[in-house]
């Protein structure tokens, strides 16, 4: 009988479960979307029972794709930072999840700017004060919802992000692991354990919070009679990591100056700084990739808000293409951009300008500039953005980067990809099976329950479809990212604040 490890992945919009089998490769596969819920402006929360059955659907349906074998280890990976509080006893949530996406918690952070913890939360938890991360949503629902706190204090509530939330229905287990830990900015990813000060002065009580445990290990095991789940009666948890670590993880990038990035709405780029954390001071973050046997390692990341977005703007609004596909197509008809230069900051812009003032821009124009000229110049605007990351990380970490591997769905652009790597100078790697954040998952898994030996055996499970070289001449490239560098100083500081 076949071994098998169940992978868990329970993003931002939907849930999916994907069944691996030992070569590494998928074996059955579902998913489900569930609803996203904006009761205000900018406020943004899901249902913690829907995200639960929505999971549950799609790993009941990907096991009655593998109707033979044992599955031998389950693997979580989750969206990152949402906050989840319920009641021990019951497990009914106090409140809806606060996404990662919330910003209600804004002002609560700008305060506690004002309070002097900036240099505080970044030495510590190697994060930047921000309403994305748990903390102050955790705060918001003590404060704001009655009777929380009194409760919270009285032993009766526990919080978790979405894996701990998830990993708790299936086992019982009250555990985060050191990837989710860091996102919360009340971790000390030194020390690997909360951090008492944090939580002192952002009112969390400690006896909420749950035990941060390594990427690699049991937490638990399955418990009887979940329904649609009953063949998973008795299977260990035993692999947890947050999204963009477990694409790390999935992608091999077990070698520091090994990075990855993915092409999605927007892009995570992800690298891997070894045994120790690394202070940014472009404005990255910094957190624990994994720790594995007992080894811990770090990552740099830093995020690109409009990446694949961008092309659809050049489809939905410009209209110049008919689908994200066609970008490619009518980019490759012209050589170049012709001089014109996109600046997506449709809402600012991040890393490493944190410019919320900026706006989008086409800069360059003349008479002869066509469509092509600007669906090229989209394409480029995501690899510059890329690129702009990818020199922080490299001035932060103090070493070059060797390799870039990457995901998500614009990396299927092979023209995106050759300018990424015209640009870095170094490899683009596209690999072939490019369900990496699951697979991350279940590789935390697979090595914990024995399926795999360890990490040099996952290594030989990631085949690159694709790698991409520089091929144009440097100084050409050089001169595009200087000109790059101009148009985003032209869009900088563009709104009056
Ligand atoms: P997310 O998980 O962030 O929602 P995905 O990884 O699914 O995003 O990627 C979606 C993005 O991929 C979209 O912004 C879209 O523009 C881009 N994309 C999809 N197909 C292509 C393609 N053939 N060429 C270029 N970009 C594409």
């Amino acid at each position: 009988m076949d071994d098998y490890i169940l992978a868990l992945d329970q993003g931002t919009t939907s849930s999916r479960a994907i069944v691996f089998d030992r070569h590494g490769h998928i074996a059955g596969m579902a998913q489900h979307t569930f609803p996203q819920y904006y009761p205000q402006q900018g406020w943004v929360e899901h249902d913690p029972w829907e995200i639960w059955q929505t999971q549950r659907q799609a790993a009941a349906e990907a096991l009655e794709r593998v109707p033979e074998g044992r599955i031998a280890g389950i693997g979580v990976t989750n969206q990152r930072e949402t906050t989840i509080l319920w009641d021990k006893t019951t497990g009914e949530p106090v409140y809806n999840a606060i996404v990662w996406q919330c910003r209600r918690t804004a002002e609560l952070c700008e305060e506690l700017k004002r309070q002097g913890l900036t240099e505080q939360v970044q030495s510590t938890t190697g994060l930047l004060i921000d309403a994305y991360f748990s903390a102050t949503k955790i705060r918001w629902i003590l404060d704001e919802i009655p009777g929380v706190r009194q409760r919270a204090e009285r032993g009766e509530i526990l919080f978790g992000t979405v894996e701990t939330w998830l990993i708790w229905l299936l086992t019982g287990a009250h555990v985060t692991d050191y990837s989710n830990a860091s996102r919360t900015m009340l971790f000390d990813i030194h020390r690997l354990c909360w951090d008492e000060e944090l939580c002192r002065q952002l009112e969390i009580p400690r006896c909420i919070l749950p035990q941060p445990v390594g990427n690699s290990q049991v937490y638990g095991r399955v418990k009887p009679g979940i329904p649609g789940l009953e063949r998973l009666a008795g299977v260990p948890v035993c692999g947890a990591a947050g999204d963009q670590q477990a694409a790390l993880f999935g992608q091999t990038c077990f070698e520091a100056g090994q990075a990855k990035n993915t092409y999605g709405t927007g892009c995570f780029t992800l690298m891997n700084v070894g045994s120790a954390p690394v202070r940014s001071r472009a404005g990255l973050v910094s957190s624990v990739a994994w720790q594995v046997n007992g080894e811990t390692t770090y990552a740099l990341e830093g995020s690109v808000f409009n990446g694949g977005s961008t092309i659809q703007w050049l489809r939905d609004e410009l209209q110049l293409v008919p689908s994200a596909p066609e970008c490619d197509r009518l980019a490759e008809t012209v050589p170049d951009s012709g001089g014109v230069v996109v600046v997506p900051a449709f809402t600012g812009l991040g890393a490493p300008y944190w410019d919320m003032y900026a706006r989008g821009a086409i800069l360059g124009l003349t008479r002869g500039s066509n469509r092509a000229h600007i669906a090229r110049a989209v394409l480029e605007s995501i690899a510059y953005q890329v690129t702009d990351l990818m020199m922080a990380m490299r001035q932060d970490a103090g070493c070059d980067i060797t390799a870039l591997r990457v995901d998500g769905g614009a990396s299927v652009s092979d023209l995106l990809l050759q300018i990424q790597a015209d640009l870095l100078r170094i490899p683009v790697d596209r690999p072939a099976m490019v369900e990496t954040t699951a697979f991350g998952a279940a590789a935390l898994a697979g090595l914990s329950c024995g399926l795999w030996r360890d990490m040099e055996e996952l290594k030989t499970l990631r085949r690159s479809e694709r790698i991409f070289w520089a091929r144009r001449v440097q100084a050409d490239c050089d001169q595009d990212y200087r000109l790059w560098k101009r148009a985003v100083e032209r869009a900088a500081q563009w709104i009056e604040h």
